[in-house]
């Protein structure tokens, strides 16, 4: 007879799994739930065959592999496009206790080694790369050598010249099958249209993926247009027929402290945000409209990336972004929550001529990209034939000033110097930047250290982290040297001021500056090559984005189909919320004459303020009733005495 514990079943494998997942999900996540999609993924990842996950920015796609990385055998290669990011999840992933590691080019030598040597004894279990690893034979053959369980190519439309974060660095990806035709490959990202998703699946050469893409479809969203003569008058309108937390998109910074100042006046609690203002102010800003404490936040698009608020009940776009795709991730920041929100666009044909021209501008022509590249070489005081995978704390205001170029211009030319991967530009980090420079002569160091041996330690470790430290300003990693010389971070930076004062360094803090690397050495001006193909290439895809974004404002048909079109999606039903689809369905409403003489009735019978006119009309009526108000005033068929509107 068996012991009653003996009787069960054992466990399948299945459910052994999906217990390990979530708690490992609790454990170093503290999260008690998944995301849509994202266990599947999970799963998915751990049957080990080849999967592209197309989700939304801020869906959570990190996770879905980082996850299994901690549960499965081996290393898990992750290739992402930026520094700034890599080591941004490293630390993260570190904090909550998970073996990570970088390995990129503004590291010194050694540390890359040591980090690969690392993930050769099995000592993590993430590797994050950046794509240019692909190209080095010695980097591929120490891999070759590692117990590698998958890659995760994160921001795969970088592969694709069909995307706008094109970057020609991706394509030394294909190699990563002619070295491990059997690798696992999972590839990430956001941008879901059909070109970029099938150049994703040929370049990575994915074999039968598992692809997880998430509807577009948002049934609790109502999309509408509207076509005000006066943004800020709907948006006044709007903010009172729709209550709740809402953020209004803006293109500009002065455009949104003047929305700002105009709400404020008005007893709204809002605020402005955008990238100028320093991290503390939008940081509390941020905190203060996620914990309900501010109601409208006006923000240029740099608001909104990852954020997790769920109850935003309406999205205005004052002004509009250049392509669907940032459109309906910034629309689609209203009604997480799946309660009903509103996304509105303000539009007005002019934005459109104003955003052609903008884009034309944002490709300049070749000469001025040469002027610009030269200008940056002396700027950073770099020798021609030198420079090579320098990083530089980048001031790209003065830039500007001692070149008199306008920053618009000179922005574009650095962004088309960046596609064509002649540097690199990221923006600066939540840390402030320490960089170095030894002034004074080799000889003179030697005799220093010698005359202070109390010091001697510090400058040592300065030296051997960064060759080039003696000849230009170099990024110093603070925390690295706390960690090798086993002094707190404080004690560290008040004896690289003590240096300072000495004469004997050049020592600088610097809040968030962007980071500009080379990754080629300078060349002369004449001998820059821009790929013109790619270039010409890019400008067309922009301006066709531009007419999709201009057909969707303009179209007749329902919002969300056309939206589920564009991303090679099929909606069988019109979604019934949006604009269109609501006039459709009130057919005898919708014509402006009936609207007309409604309202002309209504004002028979009383006289009423504006906002109790418009409340008696269905919300997606109410730009309309606006004009034909104005029309009736013009006529001189209703006569405004404020605040009451009146039939003459
Ligand atoms: P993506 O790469 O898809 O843009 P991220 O991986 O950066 O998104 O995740 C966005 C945010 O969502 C992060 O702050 C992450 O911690 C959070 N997140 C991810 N999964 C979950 C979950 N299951 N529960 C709660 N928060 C999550
Ligand atoms: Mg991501």
């Amino acid at each position: 007879m068996l012991h009653p514990s003996e009787q069960r079943v054992p466990m399948s494998q299945e459910i052994e799994s999906a217990r390990k997942i979530r708690s490992a999900l609790k454990q170093y996540w503290g999260f008690h739930a998944f995301r849509p999609l994202q266990e599947e993924i999970i799963g998915a990842i751990l049957t080990e065959k080849d999967v592209l996950a197309v989700l939304p920015t801020g869906a959570g796609k990190s996770l879905c592999y980082q996850l299994p990385a901690l549960i499965r055998e081996g290393l898990t290669l992750v290739v992402s496009p930026l520094i700034a990011l890599m080591n941004d999840q490293v630390r993260q992933l570190q904090k909550r206790g998970i073996k990570a590691a970088a390995v990129h080019s503004q590291m010194p030598w050694l540390d890359v080694q040591s980090q690969l040597n690392r993930a050769h004894h099995g000592q993590l279990d993430l590797l994050y790369v950046s794509p240019e690893r692909f190209t080095s034979e010695r980097f591929l053959t120490q891999i070759a050598d590692t117990a590698v369980a998958g890659a995760v190519i994160d921001e795969a439309h970088c592969i694709s010249m069909w995307g706008y974060d094109f970057r020609p660095s991706y394509l030394a990806l294909s190699e990563i099958r002619r070295w491990f035709p059997e690798l696992q490959i999972v590839a990430t990202t956001a941008t879901a249209t059909p070109a970029v998703v099938k150049d994703i699946q040929e370049k990575l050469e994915l074999k039968e993926p598992h692809v997880f893409q998430a509807s577009v479809l948002r049934p609790n969203l109502r999309f509408g247009v509207w076509r005000p003569d006066d943004k800020m008058a709907s948006v006044l309108q709007l903010l009172k027929q729709v209550s709740g937390p809402t953020i209004i998109y803006v293109g500009r910074r002065r455009t949104a402290h003047e929305i700002e100042r105009v709400l404020a006046r008005r007893d709204i609690n809002v605020a402005a945000y955008h990238a100028g203002l320093d991290k503390d102010k939008r940081n509390e800003i941020e905190d203060d409209f996620i914990r309900g404490d501010r109601r409208v936040m006006v923000a240029t698009n740099a608001f909104g990336m990852g954020i997790d608020k769920s109850d935003v009940r309406m999205v205005i776009h004052y002004d509009l972004p250049s392509n669907l795709e940032s459109y309906y991730q910034e629309a689609g920041r209203a009604g997480r929550d799946g309660e009903a929100a509103y996304a509105v666009a303000l539009y007005a044909p002019v934005d459109m001529e104003i955003m052609e021209a903008q884009l034309v501008r944002e490709f300049p022509p070749e000469k001025y990209i040469r002027k610009v590249y030269d200008a940056l070489g002396n700027f950073l005081k770099l020798a021609i034939g030198s420079g090579l995978e320098q990083t530089f704390s980048f001031d790209f205001n003065a830039f500007c000033k001692r070149y008199s170029f306008e920053k618009t211009e000179a922005r574009s030319a650095i962004k088309v110097l960046q596609q064509s991967e002649w540097l690199v530009l990221e923006e600066g980090s939540d840390r402030a930047r320490c960089t170095v420079h030894f002034v004074i002569e080799a000889s003179a160091i030697y005799d220093y250290r010698t005359s202070h041996p109390e010091r001697d330690r510090l400058i040592n470790a300065l030296l051997r982290m960064h060759e080039g430290i003696l000849f230009h300003p170099t990024m110093i990693d603070v925390g690295r040297l706390s960690h090798l010389l086993d002094d707190d971070e404080e004690d560290i930076e008040r004896r690289l001021r003590q240096l300072d004062r000495a004469g004997i360094i050049d020592y600088r803090e610097q809040d968030d500056l962007p980071q500009l690397t080379l990754l080629r050495e300078r060349v002369s001006a004449k001998n820059l090559i821009i790929d013109r193909q790619q270039y010409e290439f890019r400008k067309e895809r922009r301006l066709a984005a531009l007419q999709a974004m201009q057909k969707y404002l303009t179209e007749l048909v329902c919002r969300q189909q056309e939206v589920a079109r564009y991303f090679g999606q099929v909606l069988p039903d019109p979604c019934g919320q949006c604009d269109l689809c609501r006039q459709r369905a009130r057919p005898a409403r919708s014509n402006e004459a009936g609207l007309r003489t409604s309202v002309i009735q209504h004002l028979q019978e009383n006289r009423c303020t504006l906002d109790e006119l418009i409340g008696r009309y269905e919300f997606d009526d109410h730009p309309a009733v606006i004009d034909i108000l104005q029309d009736l005033v013009d006529e001189e068929q209703v006569i405004h005495e404020p605040p009451y509107f009146l039939r003459t």
